[in-house]
């Protein structure tokens, strides 16, 4: 990387924001901190603003304000609290925001970048998930960037790379099938055992959406807004060891696949340099140490939710946005132990069964409130079962 850079990271707290903020660590003078974000964690992006010098810190909930300005006291460090300060610290001009707040409360914030026009490296799939065109359109129309953080997309960024999309035969997203791939009895898994990944270190809703595969089936979904070649010809290989992180495979028959460590460094690495490179500290693949790469076709009967997020992808509309909500309450009964594990995926169903679906939303608006609809609707029938 040549030039001095300046960011915003959205959900500085969590994985992702630690994976940057440790290739930042490694570099300081390239970088200039404008805004970090937590949700309740006051200590941890107190602290982080102090080591980074962050221009603005601003915690999610409102009635934290207090603690955050009093841990910050000394400081230049702006401090605010709340949704629409969430909004405002994205739209803050940088020169990449990096959106890795979990879920579909990410989704204003991720808006607020782009109608700024800004770079945005996107961790938060289920922003893009939820909103769908709405946000692609949005992409357009502000000559925005999305550069993709999940090391999926990141493969199929780079694999792409300058190639017309008319060229691709295939895109594979690898998955590599959770830790519960080959636990027989499904419905004992505790949430110990859900958020324990074999081959990534993640927070703990995208560590369950990888066990039950709605991690894969939501990035079917994202991939299908980023990499528009049409849902046919996007495929999921269940690939256990995470050493290709993806392929695209063209009409000549070529096919191109990224490879690398399963460390988010490496892709996040890839956005914040982009379209230059940068070092990061992770281990050089050793691929006569890894010996063997295994590829299965994903069991669809014992974890349904790829076919689930396809099907919703087909029905378009709010289809996806009620998948994602439904999936995040889901996982929240599973996590406070609730619901046992296979009910996520049935709750999901039922959520995307249970009625007639609404219009399909044209504005941030009518997102969230599709976002709500089916989250209320969710929470009810956890109620009644
Ligand atoms: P974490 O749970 O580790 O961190 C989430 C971050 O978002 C924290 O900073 C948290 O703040 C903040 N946050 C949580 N809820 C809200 C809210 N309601 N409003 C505002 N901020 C909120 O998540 P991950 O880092 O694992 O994942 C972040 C996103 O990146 C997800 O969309 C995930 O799917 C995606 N992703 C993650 C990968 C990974 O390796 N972890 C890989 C690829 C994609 P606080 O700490 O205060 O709670």
């Amino acid at each position: 990387m040549t030039d001095r850079r300046s960011i915003s990271i959205l959900g500085a707290t969590g994985s992702v924001g630690g994976s940057t903020l440790d290739l930042i660590r490694r570099d300081r003078e390239a970088w200039d901190v404008v805004a970090l974000t937590a949700h309740t964690n006051v200590d941890d992006l107190a602290r982080l603003a102090r080591e980074f010098d962050a221009r603005l810190a601003v915690i999610g909930e409102e009635h934290r304000l207090e603690a955050l300005r009093e841990t910050l006291a000394g400081t230049n460090i702006e401090a605010a609290a709340g949704t629409q300060a969430l909004c405002e610290a994205a739209a803050r001009p940088a020169d990449i925001t990096v959106a890795a707040i979990v879920g579909c409360a990410g989704l204003g914030p991720v808006m607020a970048a782009i109608e700024r026009g800004g770079t945005v490296a996107l961790a938060n799939k289920e922003a893009l998930v939820s909103a769908g065109d709405v946000m692609t359109r949005a992409v357009e129309r502000h000559g925005a960037r999305l550069l993709p953080v999940d090391s999926e997309h990141n493969a199929i960024f780079q694999c792409l790379a300058d190639n017309s999309l008319d060229d691709v035969r295939w895109i594979t997203l690898t998955a590599s099938g959770g830790p519960l791939r080959l636990v027989e009895d499904l419905d004992a898994v505790t949430p110990e055992q859900a958020v324990a990944h074999p081959n990534w270190d993640m927070g703990a809703k995208i560590s369950v959406d990888s066990a039950t595969m709605f991690n894969k089936g939501l990035e079917l979904i994202e991939a299908h807004h980023l990499f528009p070649v049409g849902l046919d010809r996007l495929r999921i290989v269940v690939h256990p060891q995470s050493v290709i992180h993806s392929m695209v495979e063209y009409r000549d028959g070529s096919t191109l696949a990224q490879l690398g460590p399963s460390d988010m460094r490496v892709p996040i690495a890839s956005c914040l340099a982009w379209p230059e490179r940068m070092d990061t500290p992770c281990e050089p693949l050793d691929l006569a140490a890894i010996g063997e790469l295994s590829f299965f076709a994903p069991d669809e009967t014992r974890f349904p939710a790829t076919r689930l997020a396809r099907e919703a992808a087909e029905a378009g509309g709010a289809a996806p946005a009620v998948l994602n909500a439904a999936n995040e309450i889901a996982v929240a009964a599973f996590l406070a132990g609730q619901i046992k594990f296979s009910r996520i995926s049935l709750l999901v169903a039922e959520v995307l069964d249970g009625g007639n679906l609404p219009p399909a939303p044209q504005s941030l608006e009518d997102v969230l409130m599709v976002d709500r609809a089916a989250r209320a609707r969710a929470a009810e029938l956890l109620e009644t079962a």
